[in-house]
């Protein structure tokens, strides 16, 4: 089929190559030149494992295309698939719908008779609905149909998430749209994908009910890393421990600096301000905890760096391990790491930052920082090392090597995924989030093989204060 893809970011350039590369024809359109004319040369305008091979194919297959033209995009096929940006709205918790509303004010006039829109947007629910009114407004009752496909692709895995998708869900008022996108979709469903088809709300809630779920289970395991702190109990052993219950399960339980990024946060605070218009509020006010649990989680590392550089950052040098969201990724929206790495700034200390893949958006967010392109060159001379983000590259740091660059050996562990036991024994002064604290001097492990400092209890005292 011929379609088109208006808003070409992490979501939509992966979605146009994606459907390019399984037979259809795609134009992608966005009013950031620059990304499109990266994009028309086959370069990724972001980091994303598999997307630069993938646009190269479907480019040289001739049925991958880009334009700033939402004009041209609007007349371009029968399918546009919307994949704009929907972020919080500075000062509310709500939705930014000004994307949207733009994208389908512009090319509204210009598609033609039986177009169908297909919203992949994160959206709150009602806003198919809203837009089918804004089109019909313009073009008159059934001449262009909106129905909503939501997507659940995940950074770092996006080419295989689009490409092979745990389901597709989409929501449309009537069988006709529903059958377009099941023939659109054909050759993923012949793979097995389970196609969920229903109406439009239910298809708008089935993504902000799943990031709600996926944003209360890692906050749940943050909340009991904080019980664990102050009863001094080891919160990776309890996540390893329930984890095993099948009703439970262990993905998304590993305590840390909890979630960030353009999705988590900010879906679940448009899902509450949504539920408050519907008058479903109380039902989605366990969320305004999961919001501010996650974020406790933040000032904990500052609370806790201050503690380990005697009560004060300032003029301490820190070196901070990863900027990104998460791994295998360059977006920095909403990352802990930066907002630590901020803070920290903020409050004196002399901050160098290392991450892979996410250097050039962190210097653009935040010049007021310094960035390291080589991990060495961040731990030169620090007093603390925080570790925020993931990559495989900091766990395959050795311990041993990397101590003799730093100023003092004090690691602070904030995400629970560094082999802490082995950085204990080459000398380091270990703190992790979460974990059993125990009163051993370095390099003398005990039972469970670790080998910690206790968190003072002043520290545990700001934090809970
Ligand atoms: P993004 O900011 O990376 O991309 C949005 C793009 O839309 C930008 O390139 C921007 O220039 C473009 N745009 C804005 N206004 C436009 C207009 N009028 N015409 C054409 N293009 C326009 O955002 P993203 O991460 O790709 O997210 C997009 C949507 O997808 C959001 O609603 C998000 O919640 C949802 N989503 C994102 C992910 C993800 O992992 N990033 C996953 C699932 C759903």
């Amino acid at each position: 089929m011929k379609i088109s893809v208006i808003g070409t970011g992490y979501l939509g350039a992966v979605h146009a190559a994606g459907m390019a590369s399984i037979g259809h024809d795609v134009l992608g359109a966005d009013i950031d030149a620059a990304k499109i004319a990266l994009l028309a040369g086959a370069r990724p305008p972001f980091f994303e494992p598999g997307l630069p091979e993938l646009l190269q194919s479907a480019t040289a297959s001739g049925r991958l295309a880009f334009t700033t033209s939402l004009r041209e995009a609007a007349t371009f096929g029968d399918l546009h698939f919307i994949c704009v940006g929907t972020p919080q709205i500075v000062g509310s918790d709500a939705a930014d719908m000004r994307f949207v509303n733009a994208v389908i004010d512009e090319m509204a006039p210009h598609l033609k008779p039986g177009s169908l829109i297909v919203g992949k947007s994160t959206v709150p629910v009602g806003t198919a609905a809203a837009l089918q009114r804004r089109i019909d407004a313009v073009r008159g009752p059934n001449v262009i149909e909106v129905a909503w496909n939501p997507e659940f692709l995940r950074e770092g895995f996006a080419v295989q998430d689009t490409l092979h998708p745990d389901r597709i869900v989409v929501g449309t008022a009537g069988t006709a749209a529903r059958e377009t996108l099941e023939q659109f979709y054909s050759s993923l469903i012949a793979q097995g994908i389970p196609f969920i088809a229903t109406d439009l709300p239910t298809a708008e809630l089935v993504k902000v009910a799943a990031n709600s779920f996926l944003a209360t289970k890692i906050s749940f395991i943050n909340a009991m890393a904080e019980v664990c702190e102050s009863a001094g109990a080891d919160v990776t052993t309890l996540a390893t421990a329930i984890g095993h219950d099948t009703r439970i399960g262990s993905r998304f339980l590993r305590s840390g600096v909890g979630f960030g990024g353009g999705c988590l946060g900010k879906d679940i605070r448009a899902f509450r301000a949504r539920g408050e218009e519907l008058g479903a509020g109380a039902a989605l006010g366990f969320l305004a905890e999961v919001d501010s649990v996650n974020m406790r989680r933040r000032v904990r590392v500052i609370d806790l760096a201050r503690g380990l550089l005697d009560g004060s950052v300032a003029g301490r040098r820190i070196a901070i391990l990863g900027a990104a969201f998460k791994p295998n990724s360059d977006d920095i929206r909403d990352s802990p790491a930066m907002w630590v790495a901020r803070r920290l700034h903020e409050l004196g200390a002399r901050v160098t930052v290392h991450d892979p893949e996410a250097i050039d958006n962190a210097q653009a967010y935040a010049p007021e920082l310094t960035y390291a392109r080589e991990v060495e060159t961040a731990l030169e001379g620090s007093h603390l090392t925080i570790h925020l983000t993931e990559w495989d590259q900091y766990a395959e740091l050795d311990p041993t090597a990397v101590m003799r660059l730093v100023d003092l050996p004090n690691l602070l562990e904030a995400r629970n995924c560094l082999d802490v036991e082995s950085w204990a024994a080459a000398g380091w002064h270990v703190t992790a989030l979460g974990r059993s604290l125990k009163n051993r001097p370095p390099h003398q492990s005990g039972p469970g093989g670790l080998s910690m400092t206790t968190i003072p209890t002043q520290i545990r005292g700001e934090q809970y204060a």
